[in-house]
């Protein structure tokens, strides 16, 4: 799989041929000697590091509590569950969206439905929410703030007539956006009960798989504390009539801890977030620069009110000019692997089958999802990366 303009077999060629994915993680030798260090001490699941780790992430983002947990997907799973989310309830998403946003309703027992987006962000905008909630409401709302760039949540709120807010802030970690003159981070909840992320590693910042609920509701965080935890509580009235051994179940919950190890390397990684985030903007500044005068792609909007964390670079290419599948394929066979950020969940065989939803419910989605592309971008990849795909994609598009 060589491209059309490698030569032979030098070291220039061969480091140009090694293959770019669209998202990896960042590990430096801090983070190894972070997760050696738990290891090497008493505490190898849930213990000081996981403590340190969720008073670190609160104070980040500016919220009062983070609940750590084992993925992004248990967070959601979870919030819902302490949110009472159950049958005859329903959560809506947005559906362009990863499988999980919506899934952690069907969890519960709780129909899931979906709101369309704004065609050029790829978020719910209080438009599109206010046309999914009729006619009937719903009672957890998950804003996604697709590829990192924050949805209006407090637009969100104001129409969302009484629902809970919950973000799905898995790609948004690092994220800010303006508010009375004012920059906010995504996690502060400042308009919503609680803010979801992940840790996966192809996220923006990464503790091999795990995740995190912030939340401004101390009730709220020590009901997340105890079904991560099988619902067991170790309350100190009960310690004193019985015995320091004794602990409780009061509801049913999981085993959805975050283990010591994880939690050192998320401490070790969220004190790089800020470094992280700085070089995935000016890579994503970069893109815009290089692809500004590209008329068959479009390019994420510039907005003044939020500041992305860039998880993703999506681009959609015109499908009136050029096939995204030719575009994918042709990258991909010059080592660049992009991917495709959503099938729209609607769409899935699951949810047609059991739920009936069918091609033309959610059509902005629908036309976003059939030429959106997201080209690499994370924290390693360098200034040569980005020129090395804007070149490939060029030549792509006039071949085509
Ligand atoms: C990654 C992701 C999740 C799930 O996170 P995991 O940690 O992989 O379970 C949920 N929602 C969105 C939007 C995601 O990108």
């Amino acid at each position: 799989m060589r491209s059309a303009a490698s030569g032979g077999a030098d070291l220039t060629t061969i480091k140009a041929l090694k293959a770019l994915p669209y998202s990896t993680q960042w590990i430096e030798e801090s983070d190894i000697e972070a997760a050696v260090a738990a290891l090497r001490s008493e505490w190898l699941t849930s213990g000081p590091a996981l403590e340190r780790f969720e008073r670190m992430l609160a104070d980040y983002c500016g919220a009062k509590e983070a609940v750590a947990v084992s993925s992004g997907t248990a967070a959601l799973h979870l919030t819902c569950l302490a949110l009472d989310l159950g049958p005859k309830k329903r959560l809506l998403t947005s559906t362009l969206t990863f499988v999980a946003s919506a899934n952690c309703a069907l969890y519960c027992g709780a129909a899931a439905s979906f709101a369309d987006v704004d065609p050029s962000t790829g978020n719910m905008t209080a438009e599109t929410l206010s046309r999914a909630l009729a006619p009937d409401g719903a009672d957890i709302v998950v804003p996604v703030h697709f590829g990192g760039r924050p949805a209006d949540v407090e637009r969100l709120a104001s129409v969302a007539g009484g629902a809970f807010i919950v973000e799905d802030a898995c790609h948004a970690m690092g994220a800010e956006y303006l508010s009375n003159g004012n920059w906010h981070r995504i996690g502060s909840c400042r308009h919503s009960v609680a803010a979801v992320f992940s840790f996966h590693p192809v996220k923006p910042m990464t503790t091999g798989e795990g995740g995190a609920i912030l939340t401004n509701d101390s009730v709220l965080a020590r009901r997340l504390k105890a079904l991560r935890s099988h619902g067991i509580v170790r309350d100190p009235a009960g310690q004193h009539e019985f015995g320091g051994w004794y602990y409780e179940m009061r509801e049913l919950g999981y085993n959805y801890r975050m283990t010591d190890i994880q939690a050192a390397l998320g401490v070790a990684q969220l004190s790089r977030l800020n470094e992280g985030t700085k070089r995935r903007r000016d890579l994503a500044a970069m893109y815009v620069d290089l692809l500004g005068d590209c008329e068959t792609i479009s390019l994420p909007p510039e907005e003044l009110h939020v500041r992305s964390a860039w998880h993703l670079f999506p681009v959609r290419v015109q499908h009136a000019c050029v096939d995204r599948r030719h575009v994918y394929d042709a990258l991909r066979e010059r080592g660049i692997q992009a991917q495709v950020h959503y099938v729209p969940v609607h769409l899935h065989p699951y949810y047609r089958e059991r739920f009936g939803f069918s091609p033309g419910q959610f059509p902005t989605a629908e036309e976003f999802y059939r030429e959106e592309i997201s080209l690499p971008l994370f924290a390693t990849m360098t200034a040569d990366d980005v020129r090395r795909v804007v070149d490939a994609l060029r030549e792509i598009l006039v071949e085509t």
